[in-house]
Formats: C-alpha cells, sequence, structure tokens
C-alpha cells in the first residue's frame, strides 16, 4: 500500500462514530466525492456496530480498523476477536438477523456490498470476525 493507518478502541458504541470518521478522514487524501465518503463512512459504521453488539454482545472488547490505500483502491479491514460467525452465506444474507429480539433488521452486510465494491468475511467461531471492504 501507498498508505495505511491502523486504530484500535475498545468495543463502545460511542466509538463508531470516531472510527466513522476515521476512515472518512483516511479516504479524504484521494478526493472521494461527496457520495464516496457516505459510502465508507456508512460500512464501516456497519462493521464497526456488528463487531460490537455481534462479536463481543455488547461486552468489553478490542475492535480493530485498519486503513489501507492502494494506487487505484481503498481497503478497511474490521476486526474483533469475538464469538465469531457460524455459518458466513447465511450471514451475509439480506435480513438475515441472529438478533431480532435486539430489533436488527439483518441488513448491515447487504448495506456494506452496496456502498462498497467488494466486501470479505473471514471468521472463526470461538475466535473472531474479519471484514474488509475494498472501494
Ligand atoms: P442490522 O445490521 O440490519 O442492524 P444485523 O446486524 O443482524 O442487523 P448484518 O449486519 O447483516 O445484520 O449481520 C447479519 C448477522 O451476521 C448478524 O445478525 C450476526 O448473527 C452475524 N454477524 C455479523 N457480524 C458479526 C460479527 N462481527 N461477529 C459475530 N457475528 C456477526
Ligand atoms: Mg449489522
Amino acid at each position: 500500500p501507498i498508505n495505511e493507518v491502523k486504530l484500535e478502541f475498545v468495543s463502545k458504541s460511542s466509538n463508531e462514530a470516531f472510527a466513522r470518521v476515521v476512515a472518512a478522514a483516511f479516504v479524504s487524501q484521494i478526493d472521494p466525492n461527496i457520495e464516496e465518503l457516505a459510502d465508507v463512512k456508512t460500512a464501516v459504521s456497519e462493521a464497526v456496530t456488528n463487531a460490537i453488539i455481534h462479536g463481543y454482545e455488547n461486552k468489553v472488547g478490542l475492535v480493530k480498523m485498519t486503513c489501507k490505500l492502494y494506487e487505484d483502491a481503498v481497503e478497511i479491514s474490521v476486526t474483533d476477536e469475538g464469538k465469531g460467525i457460524e455459518d458466513i452465506e447465511k450471514a451475509r444474507e439480506p435480513m438475515f438477523t441472529s438478533r431480532p429480539d435486539m430489533e436488527r433488521s439483518g441488513m448491515g452486510f447487504t448495506v456494506m456490498e452496496s456502498f462498497m465494491d467488494k466486501v470479505e468475511v473471514v471468521s472463526e467461531v470461538g475466535s473472531g470476525t474479519t471484514v474488509t471492504m475494498f472501494k
């Protein structure tokens, strides 16, 4: 990568806005338009929220975000060392949520996929999840 930054924060929902702003500031160096910037912020917000509420189930843990800049692309990954995802394919389906009780709509991954060019999910039950997004 041409540039790279890493951010580590405790899994507090107030840090979601912080991560979103950091990602936007990083992406700003490639002169994105307002729409592209909004897309990145929304996608980061979904990934970080998932790490906090699903990965760590609102308990204390560390969330890591890495932003990488390439010649013609930006890569942002969000990692938690939480519970992990049993069935990734199912989790990515529109409207699938394991927490209907929390009034979740199951649209987070769908939003990430529609606002970014590519979304990769690597996860292991008991060790955690990394979501990597490209734009
Ligand atoms: P919404 O994002 O619309 O509020 P949601 O979070 O349930 O609802 P998605 O973001 O699409 O929907 O995630 C789908 C499901 O994948 C979640 O319900 C959860 O079971 C699982 N999941 C997503 N991210 C993680 C994660 N970091 N750790 C563990 N499970 C996750
Ligand atoms: Mg979600």
